[in-house]
């Protein structure tokens, strides 16, 4: 296929949702009102240069951990309010609530964010910054911890206008301000988290540098790092390879053979490299490892994306379906897991991000294969979080919901429509919703970021 032919099917792709332009203006708009359709908004995507935030940032809570995050903010060059001037457009608001000990202690602060709801701009930001509930606090402790989780996933639902609501969660020990959690904070702000919605990040440990990161280059993150992608050809891959080379990687596209000519283009249009692979064999890791030392010298990041369904309801299953399914999406992933963690060519401050799906979070009819082979990926992922631990690595997955892609083109168009509309921005994901969300953990800023499952859904109404 021709570049421009491959730039003509990303272009039809990217129009899609012919739904949401024609809703958003003139004719379509009255009329998608007048019938009460679903509107959804044309959502804001993170561009290079483009600001962090549309508008003042008004940062509540009362606690030392508030006036941090407000100075962090202040160091990214926002216009941070600790205030709510009446009437005034606001780009985010930031919730700390990082001292929480009794449910009691939610009524104020959550008012007062109510009473800023109705000041959102397009596209705005809530975002909370509050501690993880643990086995070993006092009821109250994590009762009121708890409750903020409830109030996130409400408070996504009722926003309207492409604004979003997430939650940055503090370990035990961690300051509300620690390079980790901001990273978080910052990720959830920007356009990069579009299509993120009532999802939380828990910063485990604080990350480095310290202060919030102010010293890091927001704009080429990844500088300097070499990343693989597996089932790079087209899809999210594509989207993958294209977002980590934009923020500075360098990428080794890995897909199947009879992709070849696919592979070829995006590794030419990145100015990364094709490594020509079925991800099953045995010697996957090593030939990656090889490929990577030859070229680079180096691998510092490994996206596993490549995956495959075969449905089928399980009284109908047979071995084939079930076999490739698990071959490709998670024995292979073991597999190369155990060569990347035994070589010294991936040892500094290390990242595996995997991709997994929401039907392995809530189950989808047909997909036991599938589902089983995702909610696999879950537990891999946070049992790989330790063993990576010692040389400063992470390990996180992304659990992407409705993706406009070529797989989910081929949905019929009812089943596809109304998959597109459950969710809370009412509409399908782009393949650079899910790639946004693995260059953040790929990115140095993402260090004490590990073991999290982050869902990009627009808030499916189907799981968590
Ligand atoms: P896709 O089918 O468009 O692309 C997958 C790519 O992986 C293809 O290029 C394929 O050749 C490659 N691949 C398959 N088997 C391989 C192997 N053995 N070795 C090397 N490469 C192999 O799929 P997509 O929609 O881009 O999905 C990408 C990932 O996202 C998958 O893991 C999928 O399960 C997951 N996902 C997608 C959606 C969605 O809505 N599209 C939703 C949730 C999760």
């Amino acid at each position: 296929m021709s570049t421009s032919q491959n730039g003509a099917r990303r272009g039809s792709r990217e129009q899609a949702d012919k739904y949401t332009e024609f809703v958003s203006r003139g004719f379509g708009k009255d009329l998608a009102k007048r019938l009460g359709l679903p509107q959804p908004a044309i959502l804001r995507r993170y561009e290079p240069g483009s600001p962090l935030v549309e508008g003042p940032v008004l940062v509540l809570g009362q606690s030392a951990g508030a006036d941090a995050v407000a100075t962090v903010l202040l160091d990214w060059n926002q216009d941070v309010r600790r205030h709510a001037t009446p009437k005034e457009k606001l780009g985010a608001v930031v919730v700390v609530l990082d001292e929480l000990s009794h449910p009691d202690q939610l009524s104020a602060p959550i008012r007062e964010l109510g009473a800023s709801v109705r000041d959102l701009a397009r596209n705005a930001r809530v975002v909370t910054v509050s501690r993880t509930g643990l086995v070993e606090d006092a009821p109250e402790v994590a009762a009121a911890r708890n409750g903020v989780d409830g109030i996130v996933r409400s408070l996504a639902k009722e926003l309207r206008a492409g604004a979003t609501a997430n939650g940055v969660l503090l370990a035990n020990g961690i300051q509300a301000n620690a390079s980790s959690a901001m990273a978080a904070l910052r990720f959830f702000l920007s356009g990069r988290s579009a299509f993120v919605d009532g999802q939380f990040l828990t910063a485990s440990s604080e990350g480095a540098p310290a202060g919030g990161g102010a010293a890091q280059d927001w704009a080429k993150p990844l500088e300097g790092r070499v990343a693989v992608v597996t089932g790079a050809a087209r899809g999210i891959g594509a989207a993958i390879a294209r977002t980590l080379a934009r923020d500075g990687a360098k990428v080794i596209a890995v897909d199947v053979p009879a992709a070849g000519d696919l592979l070829a283009q995006l590794a030419n249009e990145i100015h990364g490299t094709a490594l020509q692979l079925d991800i099953t064999v045995a010697e996957a890791g090593a030939r990656i490892l090889d490929h990577a030392a030859q070229r680079y010298g180096r691998l510092d990041i490994v996206v596993h994306n490549a995956g495959i369904t075969r449905d089928k309801l399980l009284a109908n299953m047979d071995a084939a379906r079930w076999d490739s399914v698990m071959a490709v999406n998670i024995a292979s992933q073991l597999r190369m897991n155990q060569a990347f963690l035994a070589s010294s060519h991936f040892r500094a401050n290390p990242r595996i991000i995997s991709v997994a799906s929401t039907s392995g979070i809530a189950g989808n009819r047909g997909q036991t294969n599938y589902a089983a082979s995702k909610a696999a990926v879950m537990g891999m992922v946070r049992s790989t979080a330790p063993l990576l631990a010692a040389s400063g690595g992470t390990v996180n997955a992304v659990a992407p919901g409705f993706i406009e892609t070529d797989m989910t083109a081929k949905i019929p168009f009812a089943t596809r429509e109304v998959a597109r509309r459950l969710n809370s921005l009412q509409q399908g994901g782009k393949p650079g919703d899910v790639a946004e969300a693995i260059a953040f953990f790929a990115s140095e800023a993402a260090a004490g970021v590990t073991a999290n499952v982050l869902r990009v859904c627009g808030q499916n109404l189907v799981g968590q």
